[in-house]
């Protein structure tokens, strides 16, 4: 079984050049000889590899568009490609469970970022999209979109003074994807539901990856300084989660679904043992709406 290494290696830097692509497996950045996707369907996709095989793809340095593999030889497409293929799955997973996935340029590339000699790793990116469309020779090929991950992702829009003894404060607005970054531990909560919304039971999935989010009931960080554990940890839809996050309803000690009209009983599995002094804490202060 091959291994997957996921995000920024130790010793490699953005920039990098390696002669071929056999220093490119050995450094670990790309695992595979050949193919441009480095995943499976299970896993997702660690690595991709631009090169001049697809010629639909397009590059703009911090954004690219890149085109799925197969039913293509010798640089021309010969027939549709398919969302099942592994490396097309891998992509989808990776945009779903917000995998970075590491981008290297190939010197026959035809990119203006393309190095002239060898393949250059050019850092992070995530996947934000996927669509098919018809390619140049006349096949469905199937897209995604990749953007540059910044190093630092900034949540939250900031105030900033603007000087000292000037009382104005500019609020910087920062607009950001909803990026769920999930721990060992979170990843372990949604397998164990099966990624099934734990309040309204919904699944959802696409092209047959299935995509939910793992809630903290006391939240992490400070000042509430909540546990990453599995007793702290539930399994919801993205609208369960904000409004959990955002004290829309709560559950009580019992498992019960509180302020939420239409579900009565949190959805539990029997080997998962959620503390109640958590639920307690999200109900004293996170859960606003009491009335
Ligand atoms: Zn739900």
């Amino acid at each position: 079984m091959a291994k997957y290494t996921f995000g920024e290696l130790d010793n490699i830097k953005e920039g990098d050049i390696f002669r071929d692509r056999e220093a490119l497996m050995k450094a670990g950045i790309h695992s595979v000889r050949q193919a441009g996707i480095n995943g499976n369907r299970n896993v997702g996709c660690c690595s991709i590899v631009l090169s001049d095989g697809y010629p639909d793809d397009i590059d703009l340095g911090n954004e690219i568009i890149y085109t799925g593999e197969g039913g293509n030889i010798n640089k021309k497409q010969f027939e549709d490609q398919s969302w099942e293929r592994n490396g097309n799955k891998a992509l989808i997973v990776s945009e779903l469970r917000g995998l970075p996935v590491r981008v290297t340029r190939g010197y026959k590339h035809k990119s203006k970022f393309s190095p002239k000699i060898g393949y250059q790793y050019a850092g992070l990116y995530l996947v934000t999209e996927h669509f098919e469309e018809i390619g140049k020779d006349g096949f469905k090929i199937c897209r995604y979109k990749l953007e540059k991950l910044e190093t630092e992702i900034i949540e939250n829009p900031i105030e900033i003074k603007l000087s000292n003894g000037n009382k104005n404060t500019k609020r910087i607005e920062v607009t950001t994807q909803r990026i769920i970054r999930d721990t060992k531990l979170a990843k372990e909560v949604k397998a164990l539901y099966n990624y099934e919304c734990q309040i309204c039971g919904m699944i959802i999935e696409v092209s047959g990856v299935r995509y939910a989010e793992a809630a903290h009931i006391k939240p992490l960080g400070k000042p509430h300084n909540g546990e990453d554990t599995p007793e702290n940890i539930i399994c919801l839809c993205p609208n369960h989660h904000v409004m959990f996050d955002k004290g829309v309803f709560y559950i009580n000690q019992e498992y019960k679904i509180k302020g939420l009209s239409g579900y009565e009983n949190l959805k539990l599995n029997n080997t998962h043992n959620i503390k109640t002094s958590n639920l307690e804490y999200h109900n004293k202060h996170i859960f606003i709406d009491k009335k």
